[in-house]
């Protein structure tokens, strides 16, 4: 594999420096909204539009539908510049997830309708995926769908759904048929989050932030036009979104930004004393931390290179999905450490003269943020079942 940029990636990495220059390093307000709990989503779909605006909204599509065509390589600049600096992601729930699904088993109209919708962030969507009783053993999803006509009534919940809050539409697992193996019988439905009988709960989470929801369903009526493929098939559009779900989690870019960040607070010097960057055993831990993401970069760019060549993200996406996960929370435990004792203050009761309120407070959100990315998009023991059996064969 070349490591070196040619010329032309070279220019490329110039173009994008100097669009997120002014598209995002030089707008402090958008970048407050997007952190602001209240401002979030208008921050994001104001972020989006300008990706959208440059055409680099949808990394991963076909150029027909509005991708940008990049080769690995571009994806991989674009991400890390985009990290280096801070700027997110698209978030992922339309334009990486239902839209992979959408592209490869929707039929023309969905991809007429949907597509250059999520392109212009005209669509939030959010994931109704998990059940109570069915997050890791998913296919035991017990939310019934029975056709009635030219409609399928919707009645059962969903829970852990991030952002439902926000969401004009949700993509849905429900069970239209119960006779055969608990992996048949599942449709893969498009529902419109203003149909009249869903109702959203919030679930507050331990870093004060309202990301999750249940979502409820009572007699909802979905037309059959907005089931994606066969009656009965989810099961295998619902695995194909996973993968390419388990590969955006993986973050390495941004791994990699979060790492210097720490990096540069253990050089400060802790009241008045040494900085805990000349600590042996801390640096080592550190260092340890760096390694292991230099690995894992290297197998996403292999996964990458693999999808370039037109195949399919496989159950390698579990390996980067377990391993990347890790990793950040290994940089959220070494943030922690750096921040100290400070860290254990309670959001607001913080005034130190070492380490301003945010970063503080930042570390402490980022820990508790953190200990859920070995729970959601597949917790991290499950992923380990499938490197087993699916990798390495055992
Ligand atoms: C922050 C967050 C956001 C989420 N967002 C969404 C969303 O938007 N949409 C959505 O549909 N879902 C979402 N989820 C749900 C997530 O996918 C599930 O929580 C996850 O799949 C685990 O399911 P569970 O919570 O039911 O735990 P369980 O499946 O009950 O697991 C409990 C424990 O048992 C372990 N375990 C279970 N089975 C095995 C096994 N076979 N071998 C070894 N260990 C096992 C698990 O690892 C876990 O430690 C989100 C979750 C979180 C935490």
């Amino acid at each position: 594999m070349h490591t070196r940029l040619s010329e032309d990636d070279l220019a490329f990495q110039q173009e994008v420096r100097e669009f997120l220059a002014t598209a995002w390093v030089a707008d402090t307000e958008l970048q407050e909204r997007i952190r602001n709990h209240d401002t979030m989503k208008a921050g994001m779909i104001e972020w989006q539009h300008r990706l959208n605006e440059k055409g680099w909204m949808a990394q991963h599509w076909p150029v027909e539908h509005g991708g940008t065509g990049w080769s690995v390589t571009q994806g991989f600049i674009f991400n890390s510049e985009r990290a280096a600096v801070g700027a997110p992601e698209p978030i992922a729930f339309g334009v990486t997830m239902v839209a992979s699904v959408i592209l490869a088993y929707g039929s023309d109209e969905q991809k007429a309708r949907f597509l250059p919708r999520i392109l212009n962030s005209e669509d939030w969507w959010c994931q109704g995926y998990s059940e109570p009783g069915a997050g890791s053993d998913l296919a035991s999803l017990k939310t019934k769908a029975e056709l009635e006509g030219d409609e399928y009534v919707i009645n059962g919940s969903k829970i852990w759904t991030t952002y439902a809050q926000y969401a004009d539409w949700i993509f849905c697992l429900v069970r239209s048929d119960n006779s055969g193996r608990k992996q048949e019988g599942i449709t893969f439905l498009l529902i419109d989050m203003s149909t009249p009988g869903i109702t959203v709960r919030p679930i507050d989470t331990i870093d004060g932030f309202h990301h999750l929801n249940e979502v409820f369903f009572d007699n909802v009526r979905v037309p059959v036009e907005n089931r994606i493929g066969e009656e009965g098939k989810g099961w295998t559009y619902a695995k194909s979104l996973l993968v390419h779900e388990r590969l955006s989690i993986a973050e390495v870019a941004d791994s990699k930004r979060a790492l210097h960040e720490v990096r540069e607070l253990a050089r400060r010097e802790i009241n008045g004393g040494d900085c805990l960057l000349e600590d042996a055993l801390f640096a080592k831990r550190l260092t340890d931390t760096e390694i292991e993401l230099m690995a894992l970069e290297y197998t996403e760019l292999r996964a990458l290179a693999d999808i370039a060549e037109g195949k399919p993200p496989g159950p390698e996406s579990s390996l980067l999905k377990l391993q990347g996960t890790e990793i950040q929370q290994a940089i959220q435990e070494l943030r922690m450490d750096v921040v100290g004792y400070y860290s254990q203050a309670l959001q607001g009761d913080l005034n130190t003269e070492q380490f301003g309120h945010d970063v503080a407070d930042l570390a402490q959100k980022l820990y508790f943020r953190g200990r859920a990315s070995s729970i959601y998009g597949g917790s991290n023991e499950v992923q380990k079942n499938i490197t087993a059996k699916y990798v390495l064969g055992l």
